[in-house]
């Protein structure tokens, strides 16, 4: 099965240095740019360039490699949407603009600067440092969550506990202001959402609390889930094992896909026909 790892992230963000250490092929179209015209950029050669790394990436995985690496900084769903038929993972980088800038100054590189500054205007995706890992109350993260601080959304579950309605919902709702929607229905859901979290802030998180995925699962193999009373285009689907905390302890879990990437398909859609990631139903 080809599996093709897209890096996202800022120029100087540690990208490369990440894809190196993986062993696996890596494609770099910075690397076809300088084979094909010597110069870090030049515009009338882009479609060159990127046709050059789809070959690459086609090639790799005809050549029998089964993972390969795009490394380039794919903050944009636009450049993403390129590889859509492959179904790609995402590793993302979430150094911030300000440090890519203090590494690029510390080298010399002050061409790169406004390009950093450029892309982080462009960067589409749901932060998962907006959601706070580092200010959780347990050491290491959320609930046992850890996020090792190199961007990967691969975490290891230790000394796993229930997500607290606060825990689980705080930083998702500055993004589901009820203004912020015109459909009645939900806007009912949200703001008895809201209301249940300003009653029971502690109150562990239930599987009643949740939307529930179709089908879709973290790797550990429990459903995607996130609180039933958001809409936020800026928000994840979680792993449920981990947020209900009935994960293992070591498990390896791969969630908080923002949405604004993965379409995962909620059994409350019609065309899910009934199917449900939820265990008791
Ligand atoms: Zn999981």
């Amino acid at each position: 099965m080809s599996r093709l790892i897209l890096t996202v992230g800022l120029p100087r963000s540690g990208k490369t240095t990440w894809a190196r250490a993986q062993g696996h092929p890596i494609v770099n179209p910075d690397s076809i740019r300088l084979a094909l015209h010597g110069q870090r950029f030049y515009g009338p050669a882009e479609p060159m360039v990127w046709a050059s790394a789809k070959l690459m990436v086609s090639a790799l995985f005809g050549a029998g490699h089964e993972t390969v690496i795009l490394d380039a900084t794919n903050v944009s769903a636009k450049r993403r949407d390129d590889w859509k038929s492959y179904a790609p993972e995402l590793q993302i980088f979430e150094t911030s603009p300000a440090t890519c800038i203090e590494r690029a100054v510390a080298i010399g590189d002050a061409e790169i600067v406004p390009v950093i500054d450029r892309m982080a205007n462009e960067w589409d995706l749901a932060r998962p440092s907006a959601w706070s890992p580092q200010d959780a109350a347990s050491p290491g993260g959320v609930g046992g969550l850890r996020w090792p601080g190199d961007g990967t959304y691969v975490i290891a579950a230790e000394d796993m506990r229930p997500f607290t309605m606060h825990e689980f919902v705080k930083p998702e709702l500055k993004e589901m202001a009820p203004e912020k929607t015109d459909d009645p229905a939900w806007l009912t859901k949200i703001r008895a959402g809201h209301a249940a979290l300003l009653e029971a802030p502690d109150r562990a998180v239930t599987a009643d609390d949740l939307v529930w995925a179709a089908t879709a699962r973290c790797k550990c193999g429990a459903g995607y889930v996130y609180p039933n009373f958001t809409r936020s285009p800026q928000g994840h689907w979680f792993c449920s094992a981990s947020i209900l905390g009935t994960a293992p302890a070591g498990s390896e879990h791969d969630c908080a896909k923002p949405f604004a990437f993965w379409s995962i398909k909620s059994d409350q859609q019609p065309s899910a026909n009934g199917a449900t990631t939820r265990p008791d139903k």
